[in-house]
């Protein structure tokens, strides 16, 4: 036993070793793991260790592409085999939307790096001979992926940790975990406790339970998770490994036989009233009844399945979370983090996710952006364990389904709704659902006035209506009402608010009461953390608003700058509803409501004033997402309803519509406005997205500021492209190609209904960001010429926006 360590990994599977490796390799060995039992006793001894690479974003994929780099090498490194074998793998397309999903995801892997090309069914069976060609339309071949022994990796993992230094103790419980001033401070166990400024809970299925122990909920559900392993017939055990997603299975060669795997349509959640705290090294019962379906699924790909003896049916639990992707991090209780929930892909993901907690641990920030798998994406709904359960449950049963862009999740819903979400009801409203909250994408009310003849080709037509067309061009003739409630309102408040913030922005915000700054916080390495408004309501109070999936993340980072009581940090999303009324004719139809002076020099643009609006008390802002005139309203939610009435009845002679979130983004791409988490990301400069106008390097230092200094000029930037094709609408990740070479990656892209083009955002090397640059983006397999444009495309000169 030891006494005392800079880390505490709890768990001993392929995550808590990984990380524990990592640590170690990149120079802390002060670190130590326990494991109740042995090491790999929990989900990680039943894996199938399949290893498959590619995700939809980069920095997932990034993550995966690390993990098989260490997993090629590591065996060698530690001198302990890990079978690791780079095999290959084949995705099958056995209809028209996965052929045409494989297309899409070949064009992201080339711009990700990652070795994908598609090949024709024949092909396929060439390299995988048991499988049919029944239905098969085309595949696509993934050189590099392949399969590991789950149970060596950790073991050569533990084995490289130790090499460097680090204690792993088996056999050693925790009990318990000591938290002083919302700080952890050791570990408790039953062996004694360890005295530790960092705690990483890589529990697995028990991470919720370790979780809880720190008052930290970790939202995640163990599911079963079955597959099959065949008799040996001769099979090669370099044969790819195979995904048959239209028929929900996987396999691949296991000692002359295969395995069978798959997600069923109807998941077995298990152990939610608890788990015993000794289900080491055991599985489940099989539970043949709900296999059957996938394993006859399977005997239709490989018909010779048929006559297979089936030697056993793994059963074994899994953590999976209700987004689907890992939940990493540090938790709200500051040196407690999280590493779990791998969703069945934790031997694939072990490798990279290690580096990226420790580095993350280590250098306050990983190299890859997170934000996906960040822990602070989930908010506080997810305490609950029916909520966690039923949003889980639906991304495990539809798994493998093809989800066309701006496809909307239905579990839970709705939960988070906006006071006037009756009226938008009556409008015939299509909602979207995002953190929770039911956001209006479209009215069905205003689909009669619109163009069909817009409807973008392909995909992106597929969820779309002729009525964002229509409340686009409303708002830039007339103006548009948006409900904006869902945005996320962090107050920051106390004497020392204005020196705080300073030092976290890159903007200079403690300007004169009523001022409205755009700005970003960055990170140590100059990356933009979080992207916002700040607007001064008194000389020690701040409102700053944000996007709405992103107030938990946001409020977050900045909590945990805090150094004193002088400043406090309050979520006030729910005290206010809030709405966007914008358009040339705004002020005409605001100015009759108020007893305010609304004219340009009365209230000028970036400022924010207390107005009456009728009755309704409003703090209105002069800002805008879509470029147009016009004011965010933000009123007590118990005011809202009257507010939105008054406004839209005011509105009608004008020609206001009212509209909604897919009209917002036609609009803003227009203008060139970015948006955190797509556009501009944890691992791009301000400088690199165009944002060098909200820096203010001679303000003073703020964090970031070291990271832009060093860095010099960017070599990158973000660059607008206009398609020569209005109807082909981009998706995000298309590859951008200059002389037949990617080049770049579409961040955001979409139609833009005023300007009449087909827009797309993408970082492209400076040499390629002069406008008039001819370059093409690969959509689906094809390649239509683009050129890079002066940006933004309507109203360059900002008049309307300060009319
Ligand atoms: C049937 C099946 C097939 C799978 N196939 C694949 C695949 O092909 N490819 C892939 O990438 N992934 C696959 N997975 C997923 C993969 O196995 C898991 O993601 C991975 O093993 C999880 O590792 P872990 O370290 O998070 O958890 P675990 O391996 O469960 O480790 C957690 C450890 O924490 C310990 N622990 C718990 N509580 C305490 C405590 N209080 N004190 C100390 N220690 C504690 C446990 O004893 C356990 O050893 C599969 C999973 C299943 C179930």
């Amino acid at each position: 036993m030891i006494e005392r360590a800079r880390v505490v990994v709890i768990g001993g599977g392929i995550g808590g070793c990984s990380i524990l490796y990592w640590l170690a390799r990149l120079g802390w060995s002060d670190v130590a793991l326990v494991e109740r039992s042995e090491l790999t006793s929990g989900s990680t001894f039943h894996s199938a260790g399949l290893v498959g690479q590619l995700r939809n974003s980069l920095s997932l994929t990034q993550m995966m592409m690390n993990s098989v780099d260490l997993y090629r090498t590591l065996g060698a490194e530690v001198e302990l085999e890990t079978g690791w074998r780079e095999v290959g793998s084949l995705r099958l397309a056995s209809s028209q939307e996965h052929l045409e999903e494989l297309e899409r995801q070949a064009a992201w892997a080339e711009t990700f790096g990652l070795p994908m090309h598609l090949v024709s069914a024949d092909e396929a069976q060439s390299m995988f001979p048991p499988m049919s060609t029944e239905g098969v339309l085309g595949a696509a071949l993934l050189p590099s992926d392949g399969y590991v022994d789950p149970s060596q990796l950790t073991l050569a993992l533990a084995r490289g940790a130790r090499q460097r230094g680090a204690t792993i103790l088996t056999n050693t419980r925790v009990t318990g975990v000591r938290v002083e001033n919302h700080r952890v401070r050791a570990v408790e166990t039953d062996q004694g406790s360890i005295e530790c400024d960092v705690v990483v809970d890589a529990g697995g299925i028990y991470a919720h339970e370790i979780g809880l122990l720190a008052g930290v909920h970790v939202p995640l559900v163990a599911m079963a998770h079955q597959y099959a392993i065949t008799k040996p017939t001769g099979l090669s055990r370099d044969m790819p490994t195979l995904r048959d997603p239209a028929r929900l299975v996987y396999f691949r060669a296991e000692s002359g036989g295969l395995v069978v795997g798959g997600y069923e349509r109807n998941p077995s959640v298990w152990g939610l009233g608890g788990i015993a705290g000794d289900f080491n090294s055991r599985l489940l019962d099989p539970d043949w009844d709900r296999f059957a379906p996938l394993f006859e699924a399977a005997i239709s790909r490989v018909p010779e399945l048929a006559d297979a003896e089936i030697v056993t049916l793994i059963n074994g639990p899994e953590a999976f979370t209700p987004d689907g992707e890992f939940i990493l991090g540090e938790s709200a209780v500051a040196g407690f983090w999280v590493a779990a929930g791998f969703c069945a892909h934790g031997i694939a993901g072990a490798g990279g996710m290690g580096q990226l907690m420790a580095e993350w641990i280590i250098e306050g920030q990983p190299s890859l952006d997170a934000w996906v798998l960040d822990s602070r994406r989930f908010g506080p709904q997810y305490r609950s364990r029916d909520y966690t359960l039923i949003r889980t449950d639906e991304i495990y049963a539809t798994y493998y389904d093809v989800k066309y862009p701006g496809h909307e999740r239905q579990a839970g819903r709705p939960l988070k709704v906006s006071a006037v979400n009756a009226r938008h009801r009556d409008l015939g409203a299509a909602f979207g659902e995002k953190s929770g909250w039911e956001r209006v994408n479209w009215y069905e009310s205003n689909a009669p006035s619109g163009d069909e003849s817009t409807r973008p080709d392909g995909w992106a037509g597929m969820l779309w209506s002729p009525a964002i067309g229509a409340e686009h061009l409303a708002c830039r003739s007339s103006a548009g009402l948006f409900d904006e409630s869902s945005f996320s309102k962090l107050d920051v408040t106390g004497s020392g608010a204005a020196a705080f913030l300073e030092r976290l922005c890159a903007n200079s915000v403690a300007r004169r009461v009523g001022a409205v700054t755009y700005t970003q916080l960055l990170n140590p390495r100059g990356g933009v953390e979080c992207d916002l408004t700040v607007t001064r309501l008194a000389e020690d109070r701040f409102r700053l608003v944000t996007g709405t999936a992103f107030g938990h993340h946001d409020g977050a980072w900045i909590r945990q700058h805090l150094e004193d009581d002088s400043v406090v940090v309050d979520d006030v999303t729910s005290q206010y509803a809030c709405f966007a009324l914008w358009g040339p004719r705004a002020r005409d139809i605001l100015q009759p409501l108020s007893e305010s002076d609304l004219s340009h020099s009365a209230f000028g643009y970036m400022s924010a004033q207390e107005i009456n609006v009728g009755a309704v008390p409003c703090l209105a802002v002069r800002v805008t997402f879509v470029g147009e005139l016009g004011w965010e309203l933000y009123c007590p939610s118990e005011y809202a309803v009257g507010l939105w009435d008054s406004l839209m009845s005011a509105g009608q002679p004008h020609g206001l519509r009212p509209g909604g979130y897919r009209a917002i983004e036609s609009l803003r791409l227009e203008k060139g406005y970015r948006v955190w988490g797509s556009d501009v990301t944890t691992t791009d400069s301000p400088f690199e997205a165009g944002l060098g106008f909200a820096v203010k390097m001679n303000k003073g230092e703020f964090i970031g500021y070291d990271a832009l200094e060093r860095a010099g000029e960017p070599t990158r930037r973000l660059a607008c492209l206009v398609l020569d094709e209005p109807r082909t609408v981009v998706l995000g990740s298309e590859p951008v190609r200059f002389d037949g070479r990617a080049q770049g990656r579409v961040t955001s892209g979409g139609y833009g209904y005023s300007v009449q083009s087909s827009i797309a955002y993408a970082y492209l090397p400076v040499a390629l960001v002069e406008p008039g640059t001819r370059v093409s983006v690969g959509v689906f397999g094809r390649d239509v010429g683009a050129e890079v444009r002066a940006e933004p495309l309507f109203d360059p000169k900002n008049e309307k926006v300060r009319a």
